[in-house]
């Protein structure tokens, strides 16, 4: 698909919303990766930023928080007709969760060839199966500049850890 029901334009801003999430993890040091959540109108119920750092816990992924707060929202753990944006090609746990949650369809920005699910490729007719509507590459390379950038910046600021008595450990 090319994109979402509700047009390129609207997919974009959303995306950008998504964005706008990943820059606030990048802020907390976090892996900068964002998501909301729309409804069948196009509304925001939900957004999410990476938070595995802070909480020390995996599962604090974009989409999942999104996802938990959409469904605290709706009082309703369906979100039938809900689209999730999300800056990065989710992982399979967040992908199990989304198709899991019945939302209607996923725009992601860059593919993850480390720990993407393979929507760009052999797991896709898997991903169809359960009806779910996918819309690849909007605004990746804006969302693959913001992870390059953050890995950039966090390598730069590597310095060598020292002991107490000052030699290197
Ligand atoms: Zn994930």
């Amino acid at each position: 698909m090319k994109a979402s029901p509700f047009g390129v334009e609207q997919d974009n801003l959303f995306m950008q919303k998504a964005l706008h999430q990943a820059r606030r993890a990048a802020q907390l040091g976090e892996v900068p990766i964002g998501a909301v959540i729309v409804d069948v109108h196009g509304v925001v119920l939900a957004r999410g930023y990476n938070n595995v750092e802070h909480k020390k816990l995996q599962t604090a992924h974009a989409e999942v928080t999104a996802v938990e707060r959409a469904c605290k929202r709706q009082g309703d753990w369906r979100l039938d007709g809900c689209w999730i944006y999300v800056t990065l090609e989710p992982c399979i746990m967040c992908m199990g969760l989304i198709m899991l949650s019945r939302c209607a369809g996923i725009v992601y920005g860059a593919p993850s060839p480390l720990f993407g699910c393979g929507l760009d490729s052999i797991n896709l007719p898997l991903y169809r199966r359960g009806s779910l509507c996918v819309v690849s590459g909007v605004a990746a390379d804006e969302s693959a500049e913001l992870l390059k950038q953050f890995f950039k910046e966090r390598r730069m600021s590597v310095i060598p850890k020292r002991s107490e008595n000052g030699t290197k450990i």
